[in-house]
């Protein structure tokens, strides 16, 4: 039996910012993860040279950005331009994003453009909390006037959200997502990885030990505190706080009548979210002013990571494809979509091909704030003392990895609160959305 003072299950984002600012706080702090390495779905694969992120990904300026900055993280990469184009009714239009191409464009009326200026002007200075409660679609169309104006918009949030559920999705987050994306994104040199690494080198630092190729397989707990993790091979962690970033289902399944836990309700109203997802590495670009696109009438999403990060050992550039699923997916239509996306954008792009890699069905996120929602996830689990949770599911309004490194915080602010307060009674508090 080894002895620490916090575990966390899982070595993802979350997992390794909660290590670190445990370890920070000068707890002794192990992470255990199922997987042969730390990362998560944060993890680059290289092929060919090329680094594949899973499916394209950009760090906004939000929660995530500003904790690793906090860290002191290196985060080597550039912003990349906004200019794009717009997929409508099979061609590739100019897609309104600034004044020259909010003049340029086709795909408004004048009116059209008049509305959309006006709000690219006070999106920023938006409250969106306010819009918490209501759903995306009702926002849309309680709000925007011009059809082709809301069909920019759904294409606009669609993709800074990964969801393509207006109508489920709660508007307030996902406007700020935007506010966050008007300010530019992020595309890291050598794909998310090179975060996960600079995140595992600094738990190093700390003294975090880090087992991998460990699966959790239970969270024994006993008079209403936690005592151990207990993994596939039978060794046993004994540990004061457990910080779970594993997925709902799997928090629920690994810790023994659950039912009786807030963990049932988490699990019970999350919703997931998929992408399929078509990277491809080119020797070169056949159409080198398309670059990036957004699907208008189609939820696809096509951007040139390489325009703005290091991706490639050899010059090649990394183009990710995405589409945004909903319920019903094959992934045979989705390969079709994506790579017809491609012929669009880039014919030829075969001829050029030099790696590629296709995610079917990736779980872009877990859980969000949505209509159906009842109750904000941990950070801790009121039932269970010293039972914590994380994770980008265990949001409470942050998108993606925002969640992921905003709930980590959370949970060690919440365990760190404890201890201070061990001894006196505790109330456990959780939010009713
Ligand atoms: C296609 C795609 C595109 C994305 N694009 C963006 C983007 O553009 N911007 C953005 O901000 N975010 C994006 N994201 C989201 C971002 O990648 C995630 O929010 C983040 O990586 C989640 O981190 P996490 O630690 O919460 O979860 P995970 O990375 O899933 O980590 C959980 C870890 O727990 C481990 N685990 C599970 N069960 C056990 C067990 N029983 N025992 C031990 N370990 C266990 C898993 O192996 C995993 O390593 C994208 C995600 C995908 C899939």
């Amino acid at each position: 039996m080894m002895k620490y003072e916090v575990a966390v299950v899982g070595g993802g984002v979350a997992g390794l910012t909660a290590a670190i600012y445990a370890a920070k706080a000068g707890k002794r702090t192990i992470v255990i993860e199922k997987q042969d390495r730390l990362g998560g779905r944060a993890v680059s694969n290289k092929k060919k040279g090329a680094y594949f992120n899973l499916g394209g990904h950009a760090l906004y300026h939000g929660d995530a950005l500003a904790t690793f900055r906090e860290l002191g993280l290196r985060l080597q990469g550039n912003q990349p331009s906004i200019d794009g184009y717009g997929i409508w009714k099979g061609k590739l239009l100019t897609m309104p994003m600034g004044i020259k191409s909010l003049l340029a464009t086709p795909l408004l009326t004048w009116k059209g453009k008049m509305e959309l200026a006006s709000w690219l002007v006070k999106l920023g200075k938006l409250d969106t909390h306010r819009y918490d409660q209501i759903s995306l679609r009702d926002w849309i169309e309680g709000h925007l006037h011009d059809p082709m104006v809301r069909n920019l918009f759904y294409a606009l949030l669609r993709t800074a959200s990964y969801v393509a559920a207006p109508d489920m999705q709660a508007a307030g987050p996902v406007l700020q997502q935007l506010q966050h994306s008007l300010q530019g994104v992020l595309y890291l040199d050598r794909g998310w990885g090179a975060v996960i690494d600079e995140l595992r080198e600094m738990a190093a630092e700390h003294g975090v030990k880090m087992l991998t190729s460990s699966k959790v397989v239970a969270i024994e707990h006993r008079d209403g505190a936690v005592q151990h993790v207990r993994c596939e091979d039978d060794t046993r962690v004994e540990a004061k706080h457990i910080v779970i970033t594993a997925p709902p289902a799997v928090a629920h399944r690994l810790v023994p009548n659950a039912e009786s836990t807030a963990l049932h309700a988490w699990r019970e109203q999350a919703i997931e979210i998929t992408a399929a997802c078509l990277d491809v590495a080119l020797r070169r670009l056949p159409r080198p002013k398309q670059q990036f696109v957004y699907g208008i009438d189609q939820t696809v999403f096509l951007s040139n990571q390489s325009r703005a990060a290091y991706l490639s050992d050899d010059g090649a550039q990394v183009i990710s494809v995405i589409k945004y699923q909903g319920e019903d997916t094959n992934p045979d239509t989705d390969l079709r979509d994506l790579e017809q996306t491609l012929d669009l954008v880039q014919p030829g792009w075969r001829d050029e091909l030099v790696a590629k890699q296709y995610l079917p069905r990736i779980t872009v996120c877990h859980d969000f704030l949505h209509m159906g929602r009842q109750h904000q996830p941990g950070p801790a689990v009121p039932e269970i003392a010293g039972l914590y949770v994380a994770g980008e599911w265990a949001s409470h309004g942050e998108l993606l990895v925002d969640a992921a490194t905003a709930s980590a915080k959370r949970a060690v602010q919440y365990l760190l609160s404890r201890e201070e307060t061990e001894g006196k009674p505790q109330y456990a508090h959780r939010d009713i959305v």
